[in-house]
Parts: C-alpha cells; sequence; structure tokens
C-alpha cells in the first residue's frame, strides 16, 4: 500500500512538474502541444501571428524546426520554447516549402544551424520572395487599415465567425505591414530531394519528398517510432487549402503515400492537430473540387458568375472561404491544361 502510495504522489510530482513547464511557455501566436518526449506541436492560435503550424522535435542530441513561422519575431518564441524544455541544441530547421509564412523566422537560428528544404523550395523562395515582400509592401497595408477599422467598429457576438474571420486576417496583415524592415531572407542551405535520415540515439527522423503537391515542390517529416507526421500545407484541418501554387493530382499521390505510412498523429499546415482521418478529409476536398470543375465545364456554366463559385455546404465552417473561389478557377483551368497535354 505504502509503495502504491509513493507512487502515486511521485506522478502526481512529475505531471504537475510537466504541466509547469509548459505553463511558463504562454504565447499568445501559437499553442504548445506535446506530442510526445521531446516533440512538439505549435498550433497557430486565433488572433495570432504565427499564422501556420510549426513543429519540434528533439533526437536525443540535435532539435529541428519544423518550418519557421510568418515572422522573426514569432519565431524567436520557438527558441524559448527550446531552451525553457531544456531540449537538445537546434541544429536543423526544415522549410516545408516556399510559402512565406512557413519561412520568414529561418534568420533567427544561428550561423551554424542547417536550413533545410528541397532544391526546389530553395530556387523558389530565391525567385519569389523579393517579389512577394514587394507585393506586400504595396498592398498589405491597406489590408491592415481594413481589419483595423473592422476590429475597431465591431459590435456583434465576439464568438461570431464573423468576429473570428477578423481575429484571423488582421494579424497576418499586421505582420506584412511591420516586418518587413527586419526580415532578411535566408536560404536553405541543405537539400533533400527524396528521403533524409537525421535520426538520433532517442528517435527517428525522416524528411520525405515527393515533389509537386501544394506547391512545386514540397516536403513532410515523419517520425516512424513515434508515429507522427508533420505534412505543412499538403494537409489543412478545417480551412480551405490554397492549391493555386501547386498540382490536385499530384497532391492526390502524395495523400496516397501518406495513407501509406504508419501514422497515429498528424501535424497539419493549418489547423488542429488530428489523426489520420485528416488524409482522407484533405482528399475528399480535392477530389469534390475536381468533379465541381468537371460539372461547371458539362453544364456549359459561365466561370465570369461568382454565383457559379458558392462553397459546398459541408465546407461551410472551414476557414479561409475566400480560397474557394481561387481554388475552383484552378481546378476549372487545369481540366483544360490536362485536356491539352
Ligand atoms: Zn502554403
Amino acid at each position: 500500500m505504502k509503495s502504491i502510495l509513493i507512487i502515486f504522489f511521485a506522478s502526481i510530482l512529475f505531471i504537475s512538474c510537466k504541466n509547469r513547464s509548459e505553463d511558463q511557455i504562454k504565447s499568445d501566436n501559437f499553442e504548445l502541444v506535446e506530442l510526445g518526449d521531446g516533440i512538439y506541436g505549435c498550433v497557430h492560435k486565433f488572433g495570432g501571428k504565427a499564422i501556420c503550424n510549426a513543429g519540434i522535435v528533439d533526437n536525443g542530441k540535435e532539435t529541428l524546426i519544423f518550418d519557421s513561422f510568418l515572422s522573426p519575431a514569432v519565431a524567436e518564441e520557438l527558441l524559448i520554447v527550446v531552451q525553457k524544455m531544456n531540449l537538445s541544441p537546434v541544429k536543423y530547421v526544415v522549410n516545408s516549402h516556399f510559402h512565406n509564412d512557413h519561412i520568414r523566422g529561418n534568420q533567427v537560428f544561428s550561423k551554424d544551424v542547417k536550413i533545410i528544404s528541397t532544391t526546389g523550395t530553395r530556387e523558389l523562395i530565391e525567385e519569389e520572395e523579393p517579389l512577394q515582400i514587394a507585393y506586400e509592401k504595396e498592398n498589405a497595408p491597406a489590408r491592415l487599415f481594413y481589419y483595423d477599422s473592422l476590429y475597431n467598429s465591431f459590435v456583434g457576438d465576439k464568438q461570431s465567425r464573423e468576429y473570428k474571420q477578423i481575429l484571423m486576417w488582421r494579424p497576418y496583415y499586421e505582420t506584412l505591414s511591420n516586418s518587413h524592415i527586419e526580415v532578411k531572407t535566408q536560404l536553405p542551405n541543405v537539400f533533400v530531394d527524396s528521403t533524409l535520415y537525421l535520426n538520433g540515439p532517442n528517435r527517428k527522423i525522416q524528411l520525405i519528398s515527393k515533389g509537386e503537391g501544394h506547391t512545386p515542390s514540397d516536403l513532410v517529416m515523419y517520425l516512424p517510432d513515434d508515429r507522427i507526421l508533420f505534412t505543412g500545407d499538403l494537409i489543412f484541418n478545417k480551412c480551405h487549402p490554397y492549391v493555386a501554387h501547386g498540382d490536385i493530382s499530384k497532391w492526390k499521390a502524395w495523400l496516397y503515400f501518406m495513407n501509406s505510412l504508419e501514422v497515429s498523429t498528424i501535424l497539419p499546415g493549418h489547423g488542429q492537430i488530428g489523426s489520420k482521418e485528416l488524409i482522407d478529409q484533405m482528399m475528399d476536398y480535392l477530389v469534390n473540387l475536381q468533379s465541381s470543375a468537371k460539372d461547371l465545364v458539362k453544364n456549359k456554366v459561365s466561370i465570369e458568375n461568382p454565383e457559379n463559385f458558392l462553397i459546398p455546404d459541408k465546407y461551410k465552417d472551414y476557414w479561409f472561404d475566400r480560397f474557394y473561389e481561387y481554388n475552383l478557377r484552378f481546378a476549372y483551368e487545369s481540366l483544360n491544361t490536362e485536356k491539352m497535354k
């Protein structure tokens, strides 16, 4: 009996210590979720400035950061997590793809940290970032002004979808408007175009690329012993994905591949952590998009009329609704391109 009590109190002490250490890391930008010993998901919060999700994995010798958020300021918080959780030194930062919200924190890591991506992602960052930043400098302040005025004049229910939409977009444009002064594009310097193993004493880490999907070049991180998959934007959970930079058919091939892996937990690029059903959910969205595009062709519907781009009921509660119209247009145009091949 005595030994049972000791174990019981020791367990309580352990649990409270663990909670306490996580309590030290309160971020307005992301929620820190422990996925295993030395494995964390950093899940973007409503109203926060992380914008995408990121991962932190300690293999027992080295720590890896999977995606570095939208700005150097918010990426600094990833370093605080590593320090407060007493993780191994950061040796790797991975960019799952070239989009701004996954790469703009690269510069906060010290010079000896390797930045890993596919070769294609490095080329895209080099080519697209200057154009993207110039576009944002031109357009983001007006968008911020718009969302600021909605935010300041809002009088309705603060639990409503309308208010949450404001909370979602305002920090994005605020960050784009204010962070350019400090952003210095840090290009990846180690490349993975099939599989790269970063195994340590505590676990195996695999970085895997199958090429095009959400963008012309994507990669995922797989922890086979822990059965955890970090997908970048190849999976969005309950959010409309942005499909127009990639290839829908090749994206589906990526999902078939992910389905072949032993996976219990998935950290998507956007939205909450889930299990393997997130792969089916993403597949369903892409299949639905393609069939809606085929219906537009079959029914000879004009794509000039916005009424033909109404969001299907089953996606009504998804975030990023503005992407649906772009996505369906892209799927429609992809049908023509595929016919010409
Ligand atoms: Zn993306």
